[in-house]
C-alpha cells in the first residue's frame, strides 16, 4: 500500500498533521491502534502555563526565550520564538476553519474550570465550557449547577464550595427522567458518554430544557456537566434559547465528551479530505534502506507493507504506548529510535509526588526539524510529533496540546516543502 505520508498514531498530533497534509493534496494514511489522550481531555488545550523551574507564565510568547535557557531540547526551543508565534496564531485559525470552535488566545492564558471546581490556566478552551479571564472571579454570580442523579463523575458540592471561595454562590439541582433511570440500573453505565447519548434525543433535550428553566428561576446562569452534544450540534445554544439564560458546561472526570467530540471531528475532516484512517491496527516494525524508512508493517496487514515517501510517528507517550518503560530503560517500540532517559532509575522519579517527575520529560531524540534518530543517525524521512517527543513535561508545564499541535503543523510544513 503506497501513500505520500504514513502517520502512525491517530491522536491530536497525528490527526492535525494528517489534515494539514491531505488538505494540500497529499495521499495520507493514519494507522492507529487505539483511542487517544483526547478521550481523557479537559476540553482545553494548554500551550505553556509555567517554566520548568516553576515560574508561572501568563503570556507564553514572552517566556520562550527563558524556556530555551531552562530546557534546551524542549520542542518549543527547537521551533524558536518566531516560529512558535507564527504556528500558535495559525493553529487558532486552523481549528476554527475545521469546525472546532474555541475561546482564548496564545497572547495570554485564560482560566478553565477543573472537574473539582478550581481554576487553571490554559490556552484554548472548547466553546460552551465555562472560562474566566481572572483567577479570582468567574463571569457568573449565582448560577444553578445541575447534575444527573447518580452520575458520580461530577462533584457538584466540591464545585459549589470552590466557587463560593471566589464569590460565586451556587444552588445545586438534580435531574432525572425515565431514559436516565434505565441507565442507572447498572451503575457502570452511568458514564458521561452514555448519558450524552440520552441527551442526543430531541424529546430528552426538550424535557431537559423544561427542567432547567423551571428550577433555575433565581439564577443568572445554568451550569451542566459536559454530558451533551456528543453527536449533535448546537445543544447548548438550544438550551440557552429555551431557558433564556447563559448555559455553561463544566468538564467531568473521563471519559470526556468534549474531547471525544474533538477526536471525531478531526477524524471526519481528515477523511473528508481523502485521508485513510485505520483504527484498531498496530504498527509493529519497519525496514530501513540507507537512512530512510522504506517499509512499515502492521499487525492486521501482516506481510503486506505500507510504503510512504514520509513517515510520521505520533504514537504518544507511555499512556498510549508510544514509549515503553521497563525496569532499566525507556524505549520506542517500532523503530527503536534513540530515547533520552536517565540511566540511573533512581533519577526517574521525585519522591515528592507533587513535584515535576523527570520521567515525564523522557522522549525520543530528534534534530531541530523533528526527524527521528536511530543509533545516532538522523532518519531523513521519519518525523516525530506530539507527546512522544523529548524535553518537555506536559503535566507540570501545562504544554501538552500545544506541543502536539505546533509540532504537527511544523513537520507538515517540512514534508510539504520537500
Ligand atoms: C490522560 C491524559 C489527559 C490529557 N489531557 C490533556 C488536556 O486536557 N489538555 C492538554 O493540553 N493536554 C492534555 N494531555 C497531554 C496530551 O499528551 C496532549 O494534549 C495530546 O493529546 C497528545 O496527543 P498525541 O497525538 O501526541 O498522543 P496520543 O493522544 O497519546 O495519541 C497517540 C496515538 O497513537 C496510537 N499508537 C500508539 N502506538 C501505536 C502503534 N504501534 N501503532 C499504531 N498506533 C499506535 C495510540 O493508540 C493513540 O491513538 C493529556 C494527556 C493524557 C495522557
Amino acid at each position: 500500500m503506497k501513500f505520500d505520508t504514513i502517520i502512525i498514531g491517530g491522536g491530536l498530533s497525528g490527526l492535525i498533521c494528517g489534515i494539514y497534509l491531505s488538505r494540500q493534496g497529499q495521499r495520507c494514511a493514519i494507522i492507529s491502534s487505539g483511542q487517544s489522550a483526547l478521550h481523557f481531555s479537559s476540553g482545553s488545550f494548554d500551550l505553556l502555563n509555567s517554566l520548568p523551574d516553576g515560574t508561572k507564565v501568563s503570556k507564553p510568547l514572552e517566556a520562550i526565550q527563558e524556556l530555551a535557557q531552562q530546557a534546551p531540547t524542549h520542542p518549543y526551543t527547537k521551533l524558536g520564538t518566531d516560529k512558535f508565534k507564527e504556528l500558535a496564531g495559525r493553529a487558532e485559525d486552523f481549528l476554527k476553519d475545521i469546525g472546532i470552535s474555541t475561546q482564548g488566545s496564545y497572547r495570554e492564558n485564560h482560566y478553565r474550570v477543573t472537574p473539582m471546581g478550581t481554576l487553571k490556566p490554559t490556552w484554548l478552551t472548547l466553546k460552551n465550557l465555562l472560562t474566566s479571564d481572572n483567577e479570582k472571579r468567574l463571569p457568573v454570580h449565582n448560577p444553578s449547577i445541575f447534575n444527573v442523579t447518580g452520575f458520580l463523575d461530577f462533584y457538584t458540592q466540591f464545585i459549589a464550595d470552590e466557587f463560593q471561595k471566589i464569590g460565586t454562590k451556587c444552588s445545586i439541582h438534580s435531574i432525572n427522567f425515565p431514559d436516565l433511570e434505565h441507565l442507572r440500573k447498572n451503575p457502570t453505565e452511568m458514564r458521561s458518554v452514555n448519558i450524552a447519548r440520552v441527551f442526543d434525543k430531541q424529546e430528552n433535550m426538550e424535557e431537559l430544557a423544561r427542567i432547567l428553566k423551571a428550577e433555575s428561576k433565581d439564577s443568572d446562569a445554568i451550569i451542566l456537566p459536559a454530558i451533551t452534544g456528543l453527536n449533535r450540534d448546537q445543544m447548548v445554544e438550544y438550551l440557552q434559547k429555551e431557558t433564556n439564560k447563559p448555559v455553561y458546561l463544566l468538564p467531568t472526570l473521563p471519559p470526556s465528551v468534549p474531547g471525544i467530540r474533538t477526536q471525531q471531528r478531526l477524524r471526519s475532516v481528515f477523511q473528508q479530505n481523502g485521508g485513510v484512517y485505520m483504527l484498531g491496527d498496530t504498527v509493529s516494525h519497519a525496514e530501513r534502506k540507507g537512512n530512510r524508512i522504506s517499509r512499515i508493517y502492521s499487525v492486521n496487514h501482516g506481510d503486506i507493507p505500507f510504503i510512504g515517501q514520509n513517515v510520521v510517528i505520533a504514537t504518544g507517550s507511555y499512556f498510549s504506548q508510544g514509549l515503553i518503560a521497563t525496569s532499566d530503560q525507556v524505549y520506542e517500540p517500532i523503530f527503536n529510535l534513540d530515547v533520552t532517559f536517565a540511566s540511573d532509575r533512581e533519577q526517574w522519579y521525585n519522591s515528592d509526588a507533587f513535584a515535576a517527575q523527570p520521567y515525564q520529560t523522557f522522549g525520543i531524540k530528534t534534530d531541530k526539524d523533528f526527524r527521528g534518530i536511530q543509533k545516532g543517525e538522523i532518519l531523513e524521512n521519519l518525523y516525530a510529533t506530539g507527546a512522544i517527543l523529548e524535553g518537555f513535561n506536559p503535566l507540570k508545564e501545562g504544554s501538552g496540546a500545544g506541543v502536539s499541535i505546533l509540532s504537527a503543523m511544523y513537520i507538515a510544513e517540512q514534508i510539504l516543502s520537500k
